[in-house]
């Protein structure tokens, strides 16, 4: 059993209370780590750690400074990444070839960002009145409370992470309660780089109330948060009371919309990788099919043929395409849906069931058809591998199917039309099209979505302004006493 203990301002400690809890490794239902479950008097001391880092070494840290540590962070990050993917694979299934593609991308995200923390200047404003020297300076937005899911840990964490310390912001980070071990490994990554203690704090903990306390702190200057959209408006609730700034990354039902000058092998190949990757369990799960009549069949009969064949098991193994679901909670999530879905009159095309072979955390690649588009497994997000086939019958309908939900994240687009292409990626109401292709995501491409999907972006150089504040320097040249009754 590994130990792990809280990273808060540069020391390792247990939880003020001396709990702690257990997680578990979901391919082999047994607990392997033992992680502080930490409550509201450990988020007090990190904030608290996280301010005086701001207030002192980290804030008179310069961008160029900044950007020295980030790149350090970066190849250090890079040399473990390995042991960070299996850390976060033993903890959520997710393939390792996954999270392994995951983790040694992070050093992306890092060296970005770093490229940014330098450039990060104010502007001289002429101002109207020629006595007054005028500029702006950008400044930290303050401490960052990042709470993530346990999807994609690390890889949440450094959408926030990187621009966050670009900015020259100090962080609070809360994984998720099924993925507590990453952000506690890499925080041993970002002490080794030479960062101010007090920069990165991590606390873990099993309860709802650790969030809540760290999102209710008062010492919190902006919260950027990845979570289910009913998690998302709670905090956007009581971050609205205290009128502290949230960033939310919220869920998705996003449509992979095939018409029919698609190539289908491809687009087949795509709607497996939107639907089956990752087990479903990514915001950006293409969990609609929306596909026009004249090809239906033939693509689902390419789509179904692979499903069946989809290997699932060990997610360590490299043969593995689907490991198992994230935990119990997770599991009795899908198939409450899938079931409901199936009494409601929807056809199971394939799957449909818990794996009869591993059971477990395990569920069946599974496909619904006959399914009308405001039925619940239509609007609601399942976060498993369950794909939904809504059939139309031109390219306004798809549009419109494609866009009847309350999420925007992403949608699929399969079309060898060009022009088309252009016109119908205009017309879809998501954060990211992608045409031709599914799941490209880059530290450089902004992303996100609104409605139930979020608020604001991460990703894209303007990530960096989420925690940046713009203060504006007005000075008077001129030296001489004016009318204290008269504006400016
Ligand atoms: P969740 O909302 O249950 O939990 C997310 C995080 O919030 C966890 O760390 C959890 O402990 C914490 N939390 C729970 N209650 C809280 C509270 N009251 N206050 C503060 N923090 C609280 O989500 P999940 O089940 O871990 O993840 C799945 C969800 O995440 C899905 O809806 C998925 O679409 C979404 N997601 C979104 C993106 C994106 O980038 N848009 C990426 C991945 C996952």
């Amino acid at each position: 059993m590994q130990e792990y203990e809280l990273a808060i301002g540069g020391t390792w400690r247990p939880a003020a209370s001396g709990a702690t809890y257990e997680t578990v490794n979901p391919f082999t239902g047994k607990a392997w780590a033992r992680v502080p479950d930490a409550g509201a008097a450990d988020v007090d001391v990190a904030v608290r750690a996280a301010r005086v880092a701001l207030d002192g070494e980290w804030g008179a840290t310069t961008g160029f400074g900044r950007a020295a540590l980030m790149r350090r962070l970066a190849d250090i990050v890079e040399r473990d990444a390995e042991k960070l993917a299996v850390v976060e694979t033993t903890d959520n299934g997710k393939l390792l070839r996954e999270t392994r593609q995951q983790t040694a991308g992070l050093a992306a995200w890092l060296r970005y960002f770093a490229g940014l923390a330098d450039k990060l200047h104010g502007e001289t404003i002429p101002s109207s009145n020629p006595d007054y020297f005028v500029y702006t300076r950008e400044e930290p937005a303050g401490v960052v409370a990042a709470i993530v899911p346990w999807n994609s840990p690390l890889s949440l964490l450094h959408w926030k992470l990187a621009p966050a310390l670009a900015a020259g912001c100090t962080l609070v980070v809360k994984p998720s309660e099924s993925t507590p071990t990453s952000a506690l490994e890499y925080a041993r990554l970002f002490e080794e780089a030479g960062f101010p203690p007090g920069v990165l704090n991590v606390v873990t903990g099993q309860s709802a109330e650790l969030g809540k306390a760290l999102v209710d702190h008062p010492g919190v200057d902006k919260i950027a948060f990845t979570g289910s959209p009913v998690v998302g408006a709670a905090i956007a609730a009581s971050a609205g009371a205290r009128l502290t700034p949230v960033l939310l990354e919220l869920g998705g039902k996003s449509a992979q919309v095939v018409l029919p000058d698609a190539d289908l092998e491809a687009a087949a190949n795509g709607i497996i990788a939107g639907i089956f990757a990752a087990g479903g369990q990514t915001c950006i799960a293409g969990s609609r099919l929306v596909v026009h009549r004249d090809v239906r069949d033939q693509l689902l009969g390419r789509i179904v043929d692979r499903a069946k064949t989809i290997r699932l098991g060990d997610p360590l193994l490299p043969d593995t395409e689907m490991g198992p679901l994230a935990n119990q909670r997770q599991l009795d999530i899908v198939l409450g849906f899938i079931e409901r879905a199936i009494a409601a009159g929807a056809t199971v095309v394939s799957g449909g069931r818990r794996d009869p072979d591993l059971g477990g955390l395990f569920v069946e690649p599974t496909i619904l058809a006959d399914v009308a588009g405001d039925a619940e497994i239509a609007q609601k997000e399942v976060f498993g591998p369950v794909l939904t086939v809504l059939d139309v019958g031109s390219e306004d309908e798809a549009v419109a199917v494609a866009n009847n939900t309350e999420f925007s994240l992403g949608a699929g687009l399969w079309t060898s039309d060009v022009g088309r292409a252009h016109r119908v990626a205009a017309r879809l109401r998501a954060g990211t099209v992608w045409v031709n292709s599914y799941r490209a995501v880059a530290p450089n491409v902004p992303f996100g979505g609104s409605g139930a999907s979020g608020w604001g972006r991460e990703n894209g150089r303007h990530a960096v302004d989420e925690f940046l504040h713009t203060k504006a320097v007005w000075i008077d040249t001129a030296g001489r006493t004016r009318d204290p009754f008269v504006l400016g």
